[in-house]
């Protein structure tokens, strides 16, 4: 499966805001977003007009990229969405919950999709790993959204519900996205 190998900070650069795509170093003053906000590889002083296309794709990517989805796949969650009313709040949670790892089934895709009643846990024998050892302190004090339950001890996570599109902390212009793939 392809996957996003580049430096992801600089997506963080690149959008303009922080996807959180680090763990705890995005809480940390390590933060290469923090640190430098400018979109990475341009001369910042020169301002272009950007066009309204431009504008709905750099939402898209936006959206697609703070869940960690390639193209094909994020399409592929307009195109369930658009089959409800209200599409433009569906097609974030859809993106949102079905991010999650499936359980009892081992997978390191942080895209992997999951639905409403899963449980996602880190493997015992990993938990010990340093990586985990910081994440399960980050768990402690993150501000857990209502539609998933945390047990920081089993580094696990439950989908309790699907969000309601309010309940979704990242602040998004859906409608943009929707005028993207609506061309
Ligand atoms: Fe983005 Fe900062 Fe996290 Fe890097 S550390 S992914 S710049 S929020």
């Amino acid at each position: 499966m392809a996957r996003y190998t580049d430096p992801v900070c600089r997506i963080c650069r690149r959008e303009g805001l922080k996807l959180f795509l680090k763990g705890s170093r995005c809480f940390s003053k390590k933060c290469a977003f923090e640190r430098r906000s400018t979109p990475p590889g341009m001369n910042t002083q020169r301002r272009r007009k950007v066009s309204e296309f431009g504008m709905q794709m750099r939402e898209k990517q936006k959206v697609r990229r703070s869940y960690s989805v390639l193209e094909k796949q994020f399409r592929n969650y307009f195109a369930k969405a658009e089959q409800h009313k209200g599409i433009a709040a569906d097609f974030i949670v859809s993106a949102a919950v079905l991010k999650i790892s499936r359980p009892r089934r081992p997978t390191d895709i942080p895209s992997f999709g999951t639905k409403v009643g899963d449980r996602i846990e880190v493997r015992e024998g990993r938990r010990g790993r340093e990586i985990f050892k910081t994440a399960a302190e980050t768990m402690k004090s993150a501000a857990i959204p209502e539609w998933v339950s945390i047990d920081a001890a089993k580094l696990a996570g439950s989908v309790l519900a699907e969000p309601a599109r309010e309940q979704m902390p990242l602040e998004f212009n859906e409608q943009l996205v929707v005028e993207y793939y609506s061309r």
